[in-house]
């Protein structure tokens, strides 16, 4: 058996899920298979690229061991409550444990119709396929916890958007696909049975001390706050914009999943939204963590049953549970930004330092990743400050701040920041430009070119400066599109 599946997630009760197998496609042809990702997952590379997995990632066969299921789920959409949404486009093919022990999710996005995919086609057209595959590997390049990309195939069929385009399908990994949305789903249909299940699955496969808690279901719903905020700590940092919060984008996991029109800052602006869809600018760069903490607020109601006999008593435990997120978000947010700027960042006074250092980026609208990384290279000796204060369009305040900020880094390793600071994202232009070159010209040249510099976002390689460069004015992307 090519691929040892044990598939959890099938064997709960039979409304949690919609058996789907995927639709085939014309003519299959894998364009990235990602070898560490199927080394880390067990799986043998060689057979992953070879016609019968070609056959698995395209959706054209179902491998031995797989249980094709699609998922039910519901959500809040721009804070618009749909009872039924669930994948639409996405079948989970199975799981598998991995090299390090972990439950892993092996699923294809844009394998044709399921029961949930309401007017949709079920599929997913090269351009969005892409920029998941990019963006996803980026992240977690830089530490952040995301789900990954295994594969991505070119499945010989054209799909309607804005244009026609080429059909692609992803094959995405992750510690699961359980979302916010997915508890809201039985809490809406008052199945408080189903609720308990799903609760206890998510207790055991993601979050066991909370089995240790004196009462379970508050340790779950403690232990995802905790995840989420750290993960807001996590995106802010670098300066990633999800884009598209809504409950069923949420995993229960802490997972960063369901890359739609996400982006980077380049200038620092915290009510920064790239969506074409965020009109309301709902999920702009700074609101996320309030976002965030209402998506949790939803995600405690919908578990209200499992927390106390009686309502008033379960919104009282609900309510102090939700109000640990604030706290933890900013003392992780203020540490984060002090360990960029080389800070010990146990004093008030570097929590201003940082506040000001991010409102002289403000002013100057300065590029966030570009500035935090000439002041690494200032910091380790390889730079001087002409760089950095071209950059922050030579405010007089910045004298001072750096005097002050020399004081209080002193302590720190010269040459530390720049394992903090990355030299590269995933920059919009980029992205476009890869997608660009591989739709018109079937040329996939870019897009490995990026992929290799992004795997390494902390290492700086001759010869591709200006990977780091924000867009020139023409190539600046203002608007990014989910695809869908
Ligand atoms: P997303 O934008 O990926 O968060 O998707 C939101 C909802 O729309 C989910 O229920 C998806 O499964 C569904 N959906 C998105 N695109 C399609 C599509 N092309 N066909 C069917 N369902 C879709
Ligand atoms: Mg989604």
């Amino acid at each position: 058996m090519p691929i040892a599946f044990d598939n959890s997630y099938a064997r709960l009760p039979e409304r949690f899920f919609a058996l789907t197998p995927p639709t085939p496609v014309p003519e299959p042809r894998l364009v990235r298979l990602n070898p560490a990702q199927a080394e880390e997952l067990g799986l043998d590379p060689a057979w992953l690229s070879g016609p019968e997995g070609l056959a698995m990632l395209s959706g054209n066969a179902i491998t031995e061991g797989s249980t094709p299921i699609a998922t039910a789920y519901a959500g809040h959409q721009f804070g618009n409550f749909v009872p039924q949404l669930g994948d639409g486009r996405a079948i989970l093919l199975g799981e598998v444990i991995d090299r390090f022990g972990r439950r892993r999710d092996i699923q294809l996005k844009g394998a044709g119709r399921t029961r949930f995919s309401r007017g949709g086609d079920g599929r997913a057209a090269l351009g969005p396929v892409m920029r998941e595959y990019i963006v996803s590997e980026a992240m977690a390049a830089l530490g952040i916890p995301t789900t990954r990309a295994l594969a991505f195939v070119l499945t010989g069929a054209r799909v309607m958007r804005d244009a026609i385009l080429p059909g692609a399908v992803l094959t995405r990994v992750a510690s699961s696909h359980i979302r916010v949305g997915t508890f809201q789903f039985f809490a809406a249909r008052q199945d408080t049975e189903a609720l308990r299940t799903l609760a206890d699955h998510v207790i055991a496969r993601h979050h066991p001390q909370a089995a240790q808690a004196p009462d379970r279901y508050l340790g779950l719903l403690e232990a995802v706050i905790a995840v989420q905020a750290d993960l807001m700590v996590r995106w802010l940092l670098v300066g990633f914009i999800h884009g598209v919060m809504n409950t069923d984008n949420v995993s229960v996991a802490g997972e960063t999943i369901d890359y739609g029109p996400c982006a980077f800052l380049d200038g620092y602006d915290p009510a920064t939204v790239f969506s074409a869809i965020d009109t309301g600018r709902r999920y702009a760069y700074g609101n996320q963590p309030s976002i965030a903490l209402w998506n949790l607020t939803r995600f405690a109601e919908a578990l209200l049953p499992l927390l106390a006999e009686t309502v008033d008593g379960a919104v009282e435990v609900a309510q102090a549970a939700l109000a640990g997120f604030a706290p933890r978000f900013q003392a992780g947010y203020d540490a984060g930004i002090a360990r960029k700027l080389g800070l010990p960042g146990d004093s008030e006074g570097d929590t201003i330092l940082g506040a000001e250092f991010l409102s002289l980026l403000g002013a100057a609208q300065a590029d966030f990743t570009l500035s935090f990384r000439h002041l690494a290279r200032l910091q380790a000796g390889e730079a001087d400050e002409a760089p950095l204060r071209a950059t922050l369009a030579h405010p007089p305040a910045l004298d001072g701040w750096l005097e002050r900020w020399r004081a209080r880094s002193a302590g720190t390793a010269p040459g530390a920041l720049l394992a903090i600071n990355p030299a590269y994202i995933p920059r919009n232009h980029r992205i476009e430009a890869a997608i660009a070159a591989a739709q018109e010209r079937d040329d996939f040249g870019p897009f490995e070119e990026l992929l290799a510099v992004l795997a390494e976002p902390f290492v700086e390689r001759p010869g591709y400066a200006d990977y780091e460069n924000p867009p020139q004015p023409e190539e600046r992307v203002l608007r990014t599109f989910c695809g869908t």
